[in-house]
Parts: C-alpha cells; structure tokens; sequence
C-alpha cells in the first residue's frame, strides 16, 4: 500500500527541517505510483503530483510531526482540494428539472431513486421519469423503487419517442404538482451515437438545470473517455458516484473529476436507497491515497501539542534538567491523542506493529506512580528511599518493584540526557520529537 511505501521513502526524510525538490523527490515518486496503481489517469497523476510539489515546497516541518506525515498531510489536502472543487449543492430552481445519464449498469436507476429520495425530505414533491425505452425492466426497476418512497413516477411504455415522453412528462408534473423531475434515461454498455443522439435530443427539450453524469467508483481507466464523451455531449453540471462502499480505490473519480472539471456532487454507498450523501471530498482522498489515517495524526498533533510547551521540554533536555514532572507532562500530552495502539496505526509503516495490549494501562500505572509522589521527589528522585518507595507503590496501588522500574529507566533516561549534553543533544531532540 501507499503507506508502507512512502514509509520507507519517507525515512531518509527524518529530521529534515524543511521540504525541498531534492527531499521530496522519492516521496513524491511512491505517491505517483500509488495514483497509477488506484487507476488515476497519468495526466492527472502528473499534475497532481506538480501541484502537491508545489504546495510543500518550502515548508517548514511542524515540530510536532515528521516530514513524511506533514507530506502525506499536504498530500490529502490537495487531493481533497481538487475532488471537491465546485459545490456539491444542486440548482434551486422550481421546478427542478435533472437528468441522469450514464453507462449500463453503473447505478443510474438506484440513484435517481435515492435522489428523489432525498429531495423528497428536503421538502420536493419529485416525480421519477422512466427515458428507457429499450429496457422495459428498467422501466419497471424505477417503478417499483418509486413506489417504494412514495415518488410520483411517469412512463410511457409504448412511445419510442424520448423527447416526446420528456415533454409529456413536464405537463404530468404540473398536473400532479411536483416541483422535481428525474428523468432516468437509456443507459447503454458502451457510448454509441443513437444514444448520444438520444439524450442530447432530450436534453433540448426538457431544458435540464442539471445534468449528472452517474459513474461508477470502481470504473477504471476507461471512466475517463466515458465521461469526456457525456460532457462533450450533454454538458454535465454534476457527478454522482456509486459503489462508493465496495472495494475500489476511486482512482477513477479523480480523473473523471480532473478531466471534466464538473463537481461530484453526491456519492452512493450501498443498493439500498439510503446509502447516498452528498460528496466528502476527504473521505475519497484518503481512500484514493489508501493510507489509513495519517492525516488525523497530524490534524491531533497541531491541536494538541503545545508548541511552546514542546519548546520548554525541548529547553530542559537540553539542559538536562528533566525531572519526574516533565515526565509525566509528557506523557499526558501524549495520552491526549489517544489510545497508543490508535496513534501506531496512523503512522506510515507503522500499522502492523503490534503494542502490547497493556502499553496504555502501563501508561496510567507509570502516570499514578509519579502522582503519589511529592513535589520535592518528583524534582529529586535520589531521596527516594525504601520508606518512601513503598508508601509511593501504596498510593499508587501498584507493586513496589513497579516503582523501583520506573526509577531505573527515568535514572537510565538523565543519564543519556548528560552524556547528551553539549554536542549530541540537537540530534537527540529531534528523535523524541518525532
Ligand atoms: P443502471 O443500469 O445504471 O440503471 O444501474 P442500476 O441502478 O440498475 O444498478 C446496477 C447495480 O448496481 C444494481 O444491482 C444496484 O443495486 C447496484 N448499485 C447501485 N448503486 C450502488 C451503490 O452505491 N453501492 C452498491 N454496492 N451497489 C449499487
């Protein structure tokens, strides 16, 4: 996956204090790589990629986070950025007239169901349109789905004429007042020229305020023609993508995006007519970039982590004057972004480690031992005596070879803080930051 691979693309990367050409240039090649792998055409890759280089260049590391996390961070939000240009809102005209093309198969009947569907709670009376006239079982599909969400629904099963039931189909609107007309039309397993004929016959007739090319998330690189074809034809005001719940990368949707540059406006998570939402560009970014949960790493660490807090710490290692205290203020500050097996699995490379299913409980343990100390053995750990150790383990309710532990690794700790002190503690730093 992207993650592993920018993982190790990333690592020379560690300790890098700001993002240049010459840095990135690895990062950037596995990203590439992983857009090709989810389908993405070339040409978009190829931007995106420029575009993404462009933004990072320059930037400074967040203390907090590690380069390669801030990439994959500037990464997401391009890639956000770019799938979600446009609005996802749908005209406010009333009456609103939408029409779905789209391929055979892709889900177009199921959307324009869901649609309704969902403009029916927005306050629409919708009526859906049967334009199918080749497929009579389609006609019957939308049939049974309107029915099924209490839709007006509209055919008629002996016209060949598609143009001539559009129109029909606006007057039946107006007799039965509804304010929302879905017209479902012939979908076909490849773009021919009847079809194209077809829909852009109707599409002067009915005069649409939308026009919603229904794609496919799983489609491949053949999307992007199918799509080019719709627009070039119809002018496509919108995208519905669907089958958003299965599997697929959704490559796909940002070369269809990129190369029609006509906004997705709501994406379809399921067969059945609930499973449909208006469009979260985050959500497909993370998906297309399949690098679990990276980007909500670095959105935590830039509101939790204190930056002049970090920077005190940072002071006091270097001078080595660390102390039980500042111990445990870490180790909150840690505790504040969450479970650590959580925060592992967020960080590239990372996901397969395996914590041991204790390591939070033995953070709280080591947090309520200094807690039972006083403020004078917390900054003075050498006066902890045998006495004292043993209250501290009773308060803490912890065994006392526990306490004893924890002294000999924070001993272990200012040790290598001294031997740090002067010349290798800038490196040192910067390895308990990251
Ligand atoms: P049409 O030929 O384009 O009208 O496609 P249909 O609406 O008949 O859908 C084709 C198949 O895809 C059906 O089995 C639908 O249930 C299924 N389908 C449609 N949308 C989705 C979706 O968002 N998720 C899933 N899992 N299946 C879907």
């Amino acid at each position: 996956s992207l993650t592993d691979k920018l993982g190790s693309a990333l690592r020379n990367l560690r300790g890098v204090g700001r993002l240049t050409e010459a840095n990135m240039a690895d990062a950037l090649k596995e990203v590439r790589t992983a857009l090709l792998a989810a389908d993405v055409h070339f040409k978009v890759a190829r931007d995106f990629i420029d575009r993404v280089q462009s933004a990072c260049i320059g930037q400074d590391v967040l203390k907090s986070v590690t380069p390669g996390q801030q990439i994959v961070k500037i990464i997401h939000d391009e890639l956000s950025a770019l799938l979600g240009e446009g609005t996802t809102a749908l005209s406010d005209h009333r009456p609103l007239r939408l029409m779905m093309v789209g391929l055979h198969g892709s889900g177009k009947t199921t959307s324009t169901a869901k649609l309704g569907r969902l403009l029916k709670k927005r306050g629409y009376s919708p009526l859906l349109v049967a334009c199918d006239i080749y497929r009579p079982a389609a006609i019957d599909q939308l049939e049974i789905l309107a029915a099924q969400e209490g839709l007006g629904f509209y055919a008629d099963r002996h016209s060949r004429d598609v143009s001539a039931i559009g129109k029909a189909a606006l007057d039946a609107a107006k007799a039965g007042n509804h304010d929302a007309l879905l017209f479902d039309t012939a979908g076909r397993l490849q773009i021919d020229t009847d079809l194209i004929e077809e829909i852009k016959l109707l599409r002067t007739r009915i005069q649409p305020d939308e026009v919603l090319l229904v794609a496919d998330g799983a489609l491949g690189q053949e999307a992007v023609n199918v799509a080019r074809a719709f627009h070039d034809a119809v002018s496509l005001t919108g995208l519905i993508l669907t089958k958003l719940d299965g599997d697929a990368r959704g490559g796909a949707a940002l070369s269809i995006k990129a190369i029609t540059g006509v906004p997705i406006k709501f994406a379809g998570t399921g067969e059945k007519t609930d499973a449909f939402e208006p469009f979260h560009p985050d959500r497909l970014a993370s998906r297309i970039l399949g690098m679990g949960d990276v980007v909500s790493l670095v959105e935590r660490a830039q509101e939790t982590i204190d930056q002049k807090e970090a920077e005190r710490m940072a002071e006091k290692l270097r001078k080595a004057d660390f102390d039980l205290d500042d111990f445990l203020a870490q180790m909150q500050q840690l505790k504040k972004m969450g479970p650590m097996q959580g925060l592992l699995k967020m960080i590239p490379g990372m996901s397969g480690v395996a914590l041991p299913d204790n390591a939070d409980k033995q953070m709280s343990r080591t947090e309520a031992i200094i807690q039972s100390m006083t403020r004078q053995e917390r900054q003075k750990p050498q006066i902890l005596n045998g006495s004292r150790r043993q209250r501290i383990a009773n308060g803490a309710g912890v065994k006392i070879v526990e306490v004893n532990q924890l002294l000999k690794q924070f001993q272990q700790m200012q040790k290598m803080m001294r031997m740090m002190k002067g010349g290798g503690s800038r490196k040192m730093m910067r390895q308990m930051q990251q």
